[in-house]
């Protein structure tokens, strides 16, 4: 059953209800979300750093290629105001100084690393070289022997028409110094080769490609001579003018373009491990070359699998954190919540509890009062029955003085007629005398009958006893009852006076009714005092010699409504209610067989008395 004023626990709230949502939803919607852009970022950052680390291999490379070329550029610029070689060229001393020449020529070519170095003629023809298999080479087409024919530099990349050895050729004019005719050329060669070796086994895969999209350059070797897109019949017409290659067409290099990204492309080459590389190009402008390098995006993505599966995990970390610590904290809101109601609860239950003690309090006061007023009215009801079982017995003591009375005044009656006056007045003093007596006897009824409180006093035993026997004087004479009785008036107890009478007439009446049927019919009435240093006690025993108590009665001879006596006779209410009297002045009533009949024993507190 549930109280109306009962303090509830308050709803959980939104937050408390759905928290566990939330965490799934925001685990199941954000995790995606997070892991997507985690992805993404990651993804985007590695392209940037491949793209950066390629570009700086690119760059360097492009450098040192540059460089290097620079180099060997310079040679024939040194070489052209040789003297000796002018004068090769106008064959001043050709035939004098022709080993001598060639020795020098290799002289050069062996000090600077280039590969060939050679002269010719101004129809470009080699008429000297380091390699002497090349003289007689012509090389009227080559834009290097054009360039320095017309009294400018040149330089050209080919492949060897007779060696086929990729070289770049850089040429210079000899001028006949008196008329500044440009008599010869000469050329060094220098063997691409040599140039990459150092590069292209870099960790970084890469290409160049000349004007024409040829590749010339590769750190894969199958590549070299394809091209990237194919070549259109003017760049053939170019090529075969100038027999930069001794052919004119190349195979396509298979490419295929992923995607276009602002770092490069993601492109696939034919070759293991460039399924999908990001490509990155720069140009070298002063050789109108255009350098590749191919990035492995394959280990770039491995990073980002693990970039996105660590950032991610730290996010489901996270989240699972946040939602720890939100949970625990719910639960200790609700906690505190819950022992606030319990405290306010049980504060409630105890002023409940409080409330209630007191109505019970109250009501159990009534009703001790309304039981103490009903035992007052049983007490005062059983005292009139007891004065009504009395009546026979009181009629017979008043009848004899009455009697006494009437013989008395008739007899004064006579002394007066004959002026015996003295005689008269006894007489009357004997009805005064008798008279005194019947009015002590109806005093004492009065004085039983009516309503007493329950006040106790120190009272002396004696009185009382003497009111009841006065009472049943009579039936104890009539049934020719022998009487024992002490003397107790020298002891005091507590007691009410009135009360204490009612009892010893009930305890005398029972005596009297019990021994109805003896032959010796004797009723003792003496006392035990018992005195300790705090409690003084007094025990008063009724013994008599009539039929004695049944010990299975012996237990419910206090009880309400127990009787052996006839119906009429015996209400079964007289002892109940001496036992309570007796209770009521902190005393005990208590009933045992003796060897001649039964004995009850009154212990009263007694006065301590020096
Ligand atoms: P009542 O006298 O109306 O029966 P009591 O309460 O006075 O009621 O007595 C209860 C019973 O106790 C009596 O009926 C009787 O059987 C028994 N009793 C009381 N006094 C004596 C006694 N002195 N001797 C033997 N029996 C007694």
């Amino acid at each position: 059953m549930t109280d109306k004023n009962d303090i509830n626990y308050r709803k959980p709230s939104w937050l408390q209800r759905n928290v566990k949502y939330i965490y799934i939803t925001a685990l199941l919607v954000w995790l995606p979300i997070w892991l997507w852009i985690s992805w993404v970022t990651l993804a985007e950052q590695a392209h940037k750093d491949l793209h950066h680390r390629v570009y700086d291999d690119l760059s360097l490379f492009a450098d040192s290629l540059n460089s290097e070329l620079e180099k060997y550029q310079f040679i024939p610029k040194v070489l052209m105001l040789d003297a000796s070689l002018v004068a090769q060229a106008t064959n001043k001393s050709l035939v004098a100084n022709a080993d001598q020449s060639n020795q020098r020529l290799q002289h050069i070519r062996q000090t600077t690393n280039a590969d060939e170095v050679f002269i010719m003629d101004a129809t470009g023809t080699t008429i000297a070289s380091t390699k002497l298999e090349n003289i007689g080479n012509r090389y009227q087409h080559s834009p290097f022997y054009s360039s320095a024919r017309a009294g400018g530099s040149g330089g050209f990349f080919t492949l060897g028409l007779h060696a086929g050895i990729r070289g770049y050729y850089f040429s210079e004019p000899l001028f006949e110094p008196d008329t500044d005719e440009v008599v010869g050329i000469i050329v060094v060669k220098v063997n691409m080769a040599r140039l990459e070796r150092n590069w292209l086994n870099k960790a970084t895969p890469m290409l160049i490609t000349d004007e024409y999209g040829v590749v010339i350059v590769s750190s894969t070797p199958s590549w070299l001579f394809t091209t990237r897109s194919p070549l259109t019949e003017v760049q053939k017409h170019h090529i075969r003018a100038t027999s930069k290659y001794p052919m004119v067409s190349f195979p396509l290099l298979q490419t295929k373009v992923h995607k276009n990204t602002p770092y490069g492309q993601v492109v696939s080459l034919p070759k293991a491990g460039f399924k999908r590389v990001l490509e990155v190009t720069k140009s070298i402008p002063a050789l109108n070359w255009t350098i590749y390098g191919q990035g492995d995006l394959g280990a770039a993505k491995r990073s980002v699998y693990q970039g996105a599966a660590i950032s991610t995990l730290l996010w489901a970390l996270l989240l699972s954190l946040a939602y720890v610590v939100t949970q625990r904290r719910l639960q200790l809101l609700e906690t505190l919540h819950r022992r606030e109601i319990n405290q306010n609860r049980l504060q409630q239950a105890k002023d409940q509890l409080e409330t209630r003690v007191t109505e019970r309090t109250q009501a159990l006061e009534s009703s001790n009062d309304e039981l103490k007023q009903a035992q007052q009215e049983l007490i005062h009801a059983a005292k009139l029955a007891t004065l009504g079982q009395l009546a026979t017995s009181v009629t017979h003591e008043i009848n004899q003085p009455l009697t006494a009375i009437l013989v008395s005044a008739e007899n004064a009656e006579q002394w007066l007629i004959r002026q015996k006056t003295d005689k008269a007045l006894d007489n009357i003093l004997q009805i005064k005398s008798l008279a005194h007596k019947m009015g002590l006897i109806t005093s004492h009824l009065k004085t039983f009958g009516r309503k007493t409180d329950e006040k106790n006093e120190w009272v002396c035993p004696q009185t009382a006893l003497d009111n009841a026997l006065s009472l049943l004087l009579p039936r104890i004479k009539l049934e020719g009852v022998e009487t024992l009785i002490d003397d107790m008036s020298a002891i005091k107890v507590l007691a009410n006076d009135v009360r204490l009478e009612q009892v010893f007439i009930n305890l005398l009446t029972n005596a009297l009714d019990a021994m109805e049927k003896s032959i010796c019919k004797r009723l003792s009435i003496y006392f035990q005092k018992n005195s300790s240093e705090t409690l003084s006690q007094v025990t008063i025993y009724v013994s008599d010699t009539g039929s004695g108590i049944d010990s299975e009665h012996l237990h419910h001879l206090f009880d309400p409504f127990f009787s052996t006596k006839d119906v009429g006779v015996g209400l079964g209410l007289g002892l109940t209610i001496s036992y309570s009297i007796i209770k009521t002045m902190g005393g005990e009533l208590s009933a045992i067989n003796s060897a001649d009949g039964a004995v009850f024993a009154i212990q009263l507190q007694a006065k301590n008395q020096h």
